[in-house]
């Protein structure tokens, strides 16, 4: 899932937030992934309404599918702690 960025069309990563990650451990950090801003290598964050609609489109189902993959997650992790 690489995106492109719409100021200088190198590719952007999803944001990584410590402070998510410190207050809601792994999940926060899912979710910080999966719906915060982009991080571009040249030009810092971008923010999601900087990209054009029909990407944007694409990272919205694109963050469904993280988030949606993040709750199977815990709910494995709970069904395997609940074996025990
Ligand atoms: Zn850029």
């Amino acid at each position: 899932m690489a995106y492109q960025c719409p100021r200088c069309g190198q590719p952007v990563r999803r944001g990584y937030s410590r402070t998510a990650q410190h207050t809601a451990g792994l999940i926060g950090a899912l979710f910080y992934a999966a719906f915060g801003s982009f991080q571009c290598a040249q030009c810092g964050a971008v923010a999601r309404s900087e990209f054009p609609a029909e990407v944007r489109t694409r990272m919205a189902t694109g963050s469904f599918l993280m988030a949606f993959g993040g709750i199977v997650l815990i709910g494995f992790v709970l069904w395997l702690a609940s074996k025990r």
